[in-house]
């Protein structure tokens, strides 16, 4: 096990600069889930620290040990992918005992370490198999196998889920949090995939263009993003968002009016917003009441779409009178998340309301200005 730090890293590729000035210390046995849409630089990331790329500038340290130019088989790291990279024609322990036999260890060291493994990811039974004769699940835990074999210093995740099916993927996120309790091993692991970051885990790195845009504990990121990107893009369905345009600044705080005249006031704003700036205001889904009539700032809007997913109703609605146009942020529709079952109709008139406690407000350039008090740590 070892802790991993990421010192003013850039990569470019031929002409592209995929990662911009990375500073990240890992500690050890951390679980660190790198997460953020297509292209804006995970993997790039991870194959830096594992070696399978160049860094440009900048070092990496794995367990405070300088390995910015070792080779990727010196740095004690294991790395497990997507598409599991399985041999085909080898057997499920020989696959899982592979590294061992390349470093040349002797058959009693590899065949133990082979069984421990088998029997930490429940694959005993499955030994003497070959890949083709597992199912996806079982194939992504033999990778994950092989590189427990290896005992490495920390384990590299490269979108290993995303191969599996809805239910498989549940499942074996719960495995793999319960292997990160049990080896006490640091893990960094690369997805797209929000909810898998969310619920594994102990800290997020969000990033955005090649830049780490907020690192930080799951809820504290969920509940204090420090700007409209990271409140964007984690949590499902996405936060609310409505543009207005500052009204009133007064003392910390400033009023925000919508393209209709209505207008909303957020006091002890972080910092100043402009006035005449264009800002947005945001609200999570399941802080969006309907028909409540004890929610203290309320607007009418017209039922769209609604889904029924047994746990709760996700009520799609184009917000009248909050409504503003002209912008790309989904405006003027909003989506409320219920936990319990309630019949609305398609087309029906509603009031939304929300607690101005629960609302974000967020600068010109995308910084949030006021947000909903931190949550204690849990
Ligand atoms: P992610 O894993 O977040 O989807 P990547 O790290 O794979 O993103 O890629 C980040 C950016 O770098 C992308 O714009 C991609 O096109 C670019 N890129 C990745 N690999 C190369 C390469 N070998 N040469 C040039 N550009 C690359």
């Amino acid at each position: 096990m070892a802790s991993v730090e990421l010192k003013n890293i850039d990569k470019h590729y031929a002409g592209y600069h995929a990662l911009r000035d990375i500073n990240l210390a890992i500690g050890d046995g951390e679980f660190a889930v790198m997460v953020g849409p297509s292209g804006c630089g995970k993997s790039t990331l991870l194959k830096t620290i594992a070696g399978l790329e160049s860094i440009s500038s900048g070092q990496l340290l794995i367990g405070n040990r300088n390995v910015t130019k070792e080779e990727p088989g010196d740095r004690g790291i294991a790395m497990v992918f997507q598409s599991y990279a399985l041999y085909p024609h080898m057997t499920v322990a020989e696959n899982m005992g592979f590294g061992l036999r390349m470093a040349k260890r002797p058959k009693g060291e590899v065949d133990a370490a082979v069984a421990r493994a088998a029997a930490i990811l429940r694959l005993e039974k499955q030994l003497d198999k070959k890949p083709r004769q597992l199912s996806g699940g079982q194939r992504q835990r033999v990778a994950i196998g092989r590189a427990i074999t290896r005992s490495p210093d920390v384990f590299l995740f490269d979108e290993p889920l995303s191969n599996l099916d809805a239910a498989l993927r549940t499942q074996m996120r719960v495995e793999l949090s319960t292997l990160h309790a049990q080896l006490g091993a640091t893990m960094i692991y690369v997805t797209h995939d929000q909810v898998e970051a969310m619920t594994m885990a102990s800290r997020i790195v969000v990033l955005n263009k090649g830049r780490i845009e907020q690192v930080g504990a799951p809820l504290v990121l969920y509940n204090n993003p420090v700007n409209l990107f990271v409140a964007g893009f984690l949590g499902a369905p996405r936060m609310n968002f409505v543009e207005g345009t500052v009204s009133t600044v007064d003392g910390r705080g400033a009023g925000i009016q919508f393209a209709n005249g209505t207008s909303l006031f957020f006091d002890d704003l972080v910092d100043p917003v402009e006035r005449g700036s264009r800002v947005t205001v945001g609200i999570r889904p399941e802080k969006l009441k309907v028909n409540d009539t004890q929610s203290g700032t309320t607007f009418a809007a017209d039922v769209r779409l609604i889904e029924y997913l047994g746990r709760e109703t996700i009520v799609y609605a184009d917000g009248g009178t909050l409504a503003t146009s002209g912008s790309d942020s989904g405006t003027g529709a909003f989506t409320v998340q219920i936990s319990d079952i309630v019949p609305f109709r398609i087309g029906a008139p509603v009031m939304l309301g929300f607690d101005m406690r629960d609302a974000y407000l967020f600068s010109a350039d995308g910084r949030t200005v006021s947000a909903p008090k931190p949550i204690a740590s849990i």
